[in-house]
């Protein structure tokens, strides 16, 4: 629960600002991009000046989140303001999650970090953080409500969005009952569930299956982790961007006789993206911290400039031996 002073707080902040620069973390998901363009709606709406931004180096809207309503919001991080009056950030765990942007949040005069990760650090001059919420967008709605907002269609379904996205669509443990009274609000605005849910999992180009293929036929199955990899010209020979790869993590990690599940994406850079999810016991979000990224107990990554090889190496050392010892 965020005290009811940091809320007064929040709108006093927005209240006084006349800019407010918004961001979320680098290569954003649904939750990430959802809640940072419902919230940037209602405050333009209440005749703030708004920017939404978020920074990465070649700054593309993920082609699975390009039906998002708001995106006129969006300027590329070169356009952020440097020392913003007012910056809110959504979603991110620390300032590196904010890619460019990072260095933003020592410069602006104030910081509200809205976010959902119990590994936050606090960046902010004023934490609005529940890491007991299933997604950022939780946390979203809740702010939009106190600013007197109101849900239309196109806002529900930014929200809706980040909700779906992070609970894996209502599976995770993280849908409780609000969960599903905050999507039936959502719902009652008329938004679309079906075409939402198409967007964001159920279409894809020819080039993925390609690729989908090859890194299937690549994955190893050793001592309970289930793991492959995509290099970068597998993509290329489809131009498939990288922001694709998304879902492959969902595929690989049903397999049965895994408990934790990697796949390592190598990005436009030549950097390894490493996405890991567990089952049960092994907290993924603990070990990928070590390895200099971060996330959830069930769900996390970090970014690796070694080998594939050393850095499944590195991940599989910290992972707890199958017989319980640690
Ligand atoms: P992904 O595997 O990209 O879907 O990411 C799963 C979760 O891990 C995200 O919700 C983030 O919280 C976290 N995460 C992913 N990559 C990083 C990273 N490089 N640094 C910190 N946290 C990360
Ligand atoms: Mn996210
Ligand atoms: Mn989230």
């Amino acid at each position: 629960m965020i005290p009811e002073p940091a809320w007064r707080r929040a709108l006093d902040l927005i209240g006084k600002a006349d800019e407010i620069a918004l961001a979320c973390h680098v290569s954003p998901d649904g939750d990430a991009l959802g809640s940072m363009l419902a919230t940037g709606s209602v405050l333009r709406a209440q005749g703030k000046r708004v920017v939404a931004s978020f920074g990465d180096r070649q700054f593309d809207v993920p082609r699975l989140l390009r039906f998002l309503p708001g995106q006129d919001l969006l300027v590329p991080p070169a356009d952020f303001p440097a020392e913003p009056e007012l910056m809110i950030t959504f979603d991110s765990s620390t300032p590196d999650r904010l890619g460019l942007l990072g260095p933003n949040t020592a410069k602006a005069h104030e910081v509200i970090v809205v976010d959902h990760h119990l590994s936050n650090t606090g960046f902010g001059t004023l934490s609005l953080i529940d890491p007991h919420v299933a997604a950022t967008a939780v946390l979203a709605e809740q702010l939009i409500y106190r600013l007197g907002g109101s849900l239309d269609r196109d806002i529900a379904t930014c929200l809706y969005a980040g909700l779906v996205t992070d609970t894996g669509s209502f599976r995770h443990a993280s849908t409780t009952p609000e969960v599903h009274q905050m999507a039936a609000r959502l719902v009652a605005t008329g938004l679309r569930t079906d075409e939402i849910a198409r967007e964001l999992w159920d279409r894809s180009p020819f080039g993925y299956l390609k690729v989908l293929a090859a890194a299937l036929e690549r994955a190893s199955l050793e001592d309970g982790l289930i793991w492959t990899y995509v290099p970068r010209v597998d993509r290329a020979a489809y131009g498939l961007p990288y922001t694709e790869l998304e879902g492959l993590i969902d595929i690989v990690r049903r397999t049965d006789e895994a408990e934790v599940a990697v796949v390592l994406k190598e990005d436009d850079q030549g950097a390894w993206q490493a996405s890991s999810r567990s089952k049960g016991a092994v907290d993924v979000g603990a070990i990928c911290a070590v390895l200099g990224g971060g996330g959830h107990h069930n769900a996390a990554g970090f970014t690796s400039h070694l080998s594939v090889e050393d850095t499944i190496a590195a991940f599989r050392a910290l992972l707890p031996s199958r017989d319980g010892e640690a």
